[in-house]
């Protein structure tokens, strides 16, 4: 598999990494309206207001849409899927679909946050992922 680049936080966005390294998915929340928004950004779409919470969601959402990605030049013997997951507070997260068959992939099918630790060089760092739920939605 073409190797995985570790994430490369800048000032705007360390809280989401740590986050990541402590096994929480951290939403940004505005302080003002209330609006959940991710990818992190320093103002608020919507009302323009520059305070921010960061909450940890649930980690249950489901597939919106998804690719399985080929690298062009590497031979890729485990194409690696990559989701739109519409997790269930509303926001939608671009992540990695592990633990499936890309035959099996479906959208709206349930899945589940996880976190991997990948390796690249002598780094080793943590990546949120999403794999099929192993609790049925509602229960
Ligand atoms: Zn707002």
């Amino acid at each position: 598999m073409p190797a995985v680049l570790p994430p490369a936080p800048g000032p705007a966005d360390q809280w989401f990494w740590d986050g990541v390294n402590n096994e929480q998915l951290l939403i940004q929340r505005c302080a003002q309206c209330g609006k959940l928004r991710h990818p992190p950004a320093p103002m608020c779409g919507d009302c323009h207001s520059l305070e921010w919470n960061a909450e940890p969601v649930s980690g249950r959402g489901t597939v919106y849409t998804w690719i399985v990605s080929h690298h062009p030049t590497e031979p890729d013997d485990s194409p690696r899927i990559v989701a739109l997951i519409e997790l269930e507070e509303g926001v939608r997260f671009v992540s990695n679909l592990t633990d499936v068959d890309p035959d099996h992939v479906a959208n709206d099918m349930a899945v589940e946050l996880c976190f991997a630790t990948f390796e690249n060089g002598d780094e080793t760092f943590v990546l949120p992922q999403f794999r099929p739920a192993t609790v049925a939605a509602g229960s």
